[in-house]
């Protein structure tokens, strides 16, 4: 650690870690960050949503500066649960640094990335106190590995109510697979869940003229849902996926035909769909393969999450510029992984998602390497630099 701004950065990082916030308690990480900004001169409001004892969720959200440009960091201090504590190396909220690794739940995922930018951030502001230029937010939610009801989607349209949407958006989450400044995302796919149930004709195996087999026509159905690509890619995806995650009779006996069969799936889908159709054309070619079987079936969706695209342009060549500045190569834009919170803020404004190493995340011994940690904050300096210089 040779510069000031990386201490400070493991500093914060260690201080979040030991704050037990696993989805959904807070476990003191936002009080933390909101005295730590409040002290650096940032307005803060705590906003809580959903119902007591419940799915009561507290949220952050920090500004300094009040006019254009708005730069919004967004990001979350909840974390999974460590699993089997005995397991980890070092205990997953102890924040222990061993060979130049800091250990701990929430240290790539995302507590380590939220300090880097604050640590950035504070730096850029100087001794002042103020924003030379536009302004810098931080939307930091307890509900991110959550079901994500009450966390960043309301913040946002609490910010769009009150005078503060943000004009850009930047998503701390680790972004690269090995190595720090591998990948921006530029977007993200879309997740669809549903299940799909065959009713039949429940009777002894011995005497199938006097039962309908339900559990032949999903073998069709699935079969069919799964035969060819659901579409070739587009320009910034991967082809949309498919996966069957369950099939499910409860039947326990050899000898009786059962009455009905669940299976389970989820599509990931590119820019080439939206929810709506990637339903339609799964339904279509379910209904194709079990036509004049005589067995009813019914689709049951869950809410889906959109795909989300920002085309390359300004805010992704000034990130790919900070990561070439800082570490001598340039980022792939991509757009594979899960979903993240960025899918609510591509309604407010254009967002990219650029943060620390993904290799640990959700594991046991769960760990950043302090260089990259020191990376990351000179990568968000650099860019929080590139984007008042240029922007407004
Ligand atoms: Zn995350």
């Amino acid at each position: 650690m040779t510069d000031a701004r990386a201490t400070i950065a493991r500093d914060i990082a260690q201080a979040l870690i030991r704050c037990p916030s696993v989805t959904p308690k807070e476990g003191g990480a936002l009080d933390l960050l909101e005295a730590l900004l409040s002290e650096a001169g940032f307005s803060c409001q705590r906003l809580v949503f959903g119902e007591p004892d419940e799915d009561r969720i507290d949220n952050l959200f920090a500004r300094i500066g009040s006019g254009p440009p708005h730069l919004c960091f967004a990001g979350h201090t909840d974390v999974v649960p460590p699993g089997d504590e005995a397991r980890w190396s070092h205990p997953p909220f102890a924040a222990e640094i061993a060979d130049g690794e800091l250990y701990g739940r929430g240290a790539s995922d995302m507590k380590g990335g939220i300090a880097a930018f604050v640590a950035a951030a504070l730096a850029h502001l100087g001794e002042t106190k103020t924003a030379p230029k536009g302004s810098i937010s931080l939307l930091i939610t307890g509900d991110e590995e959550g079901v994500a009801i009450n966390g960043t989607a309301k913040v946002l349209g609490w910010m769009a109510d009150n005078g503060h949407a943000p004009d850009h958006a930047l998503v701390g989450e680790p972004t690269n697979p090995t190595k720090i400044g591998q990948e921006i995302k530029i977007g993200r796919r879309g997740s669809l869940s549903g299940r799909v149930r065959i009713e039949g004709h429940q009777g002894h195996t011995a005497y199938p003229d006097r039962a309908r087999n339900p559990v032949a026509g999903m073998i069709a159905a699935l079969g069919a849902m799964l035969a060819t690509p659901l579409d070739a890619g587009s320009a910034h995806f991967e082809p949309s996926n498919l996966q069957i995650t369950s099939i499910d009779t409860g039947n326990p006996a050899t000898n009786v035909i059962p009455a009905s069969i669940e299976a389970r799936f989820n599509a990931r889908f590119n820019d080439a769909h939206d929810a709506a159709s990637m339903e339609a054309l799964l339904l279509e070619r379910a209904a194709a393969a079990l036509a004049g079987r005589e067995l009813d079936h019914t689709f049951t969706f869950e809410p889906a999450s959109p795909c989300f695209l920002t085309e390359p342009g300004p805010l992704s060549e000034m990130m790919s510029e900070a990561v070439a500045m800082v570490t001598g190569h340039t980022p792939a834009l991509t757009t594979t992984g899960g979903t993240s919170d960025a899918r609510f803020i591509k309604d407010h404004c254009p967002v990219i998602e650029f943060g620390l190493v993904n290799a640990t995340i959700h594991q046991v011994d769960e760990r950043v390497a302090l260089a990259d940690l020191e990376t990351l904050t000179a990568i968000y300096g650099d860019f929080i630099a590139r984007y008042f210089e240029r922007v407004g």
